[in-house]
Order: structure tokens, then C-alpha cells, then sequence
């Protein structure tokens, strides 16, 4: 499995994994997938802290982070785009994922999110394609991560 997921990356095109701006063919097909629930994030802190349910990996149950790290950016903590090679990509933001190990050179072209350079991340552990680190400054960063590659606890 470890080895397959990753020949499967070095056989695809880097595109596959670049993001990019949404095009309006792409917002006209926008649907919310019945099966994914979006919940708005913990406004109470405390209630947050309580539960902490930790979000895993869809492949190998890897912790990869908690959704006291979800986090909104442009105003959503979920976001739908869609990259060059025509790949469309339901995901949620965090502001930290420990379980991911990040890979290749910042590229800011394609980039979904203005001024911000991203990267490939993948499951630290069985190395699925989990999403992408976006990073602006050295302070500056949040995760987008695939939510059909993720298990969302409560
Ligand atoms: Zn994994």
C-alpha cells in the first residue's frame, strides 16, 4: 500500500496536484455533497477544548490533525476548486495537521489562494495525497485538506 500510493505519485503529472482559480464552468457545477456534513467551527472555546475530535486519515487512520485546528480562510472553512488538469477538490481548512509530511518546492502558481505559495501534503504515515500547506509568510500558513481523504470525528 505504502509503495503504491507512492509510484502512483511519481507516475502522475505534477498537475494532477496544482491547485488553481475557480473558473465559472466550475462554480455553475458547484454542489455540496450530500454525504460530506459541514459543521461551522466551535465558537464556544471551551466546548472546543472539551471534545477535540481528532481527524484521521481516510486511508490508514492516521491522527493527521483535531478540529480544534479548523480555521477559516476567505470566510469558509470549506472550500470547492478545481486545478488545471480538470480534477475538482472538496476541502476544509486547518490551521495545523502534525500528521502530514509536506513535500516539494513552494509554487505559487496555481495558486487558489492570492499570495499564498503551496505545497503537497500527504499522510505522514501511509502517504495518501491529503491535501496541500499553503504558506504565505513564516507565520502566515494553513492546511487544505481533502475531505474525501480525511475521517472527521465528533
Ligand atoms: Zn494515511
Amino acid at each position: 500500500m505504502q509503495d503504491s500510493s507512492m509510484q502512483d505519485i511519481q507516475y502522475q503529472p505534477n498537475l494532477w496536484y496544482a491547485p488553481a482559480p475557480p473558473t465559472q464552468q466550475w462554480l455553475d457545477r458547484l454542489v455540496t455533497p450530500g454525504s460530506i456534513e459541514i459543521s461551522a467551527p466551535e465558537t464556544n472555546a471551551a466546548e472546543s477544548e472539551k471534545r477535540e475530535p481528532a481527524v484521521r486519515c481516510a486511508h490508514c487512520n492516521a491522527t493527521i490533525t483535531s478540529e480544534k485546528y479548523k480555521t477559516l480562510i476567505d470566510g469558509e472553512f470549506a472550500h470547492f476548486q478545481c486545478n488545471p488538469t480538470g480534477n475538482s477538490f472538496y476541502f476544509g481548512c486547518y490551521s495545523k495537521a502534525e500528521g502530514c509530511q509536506i513535500i516539494g518546492q513552494p509554487s505559487t502558481e496555481f495558486s487558489w489562494f492570492t499570495g499564498f505559495a503551496w505545497r503537497i501534503a500527504l499522510c505522514n504515515q501511509c502517504k495518501s495525497h491529503l491535501g496541500w500547506y499553503f504558506q504565505q509568510t513564516a507565520t502566515e500558513s494553513f492546511y487544505g485538506l481533502i475531505l474525501s481523504q480525511i475521517i472527521r470525528g465528533r
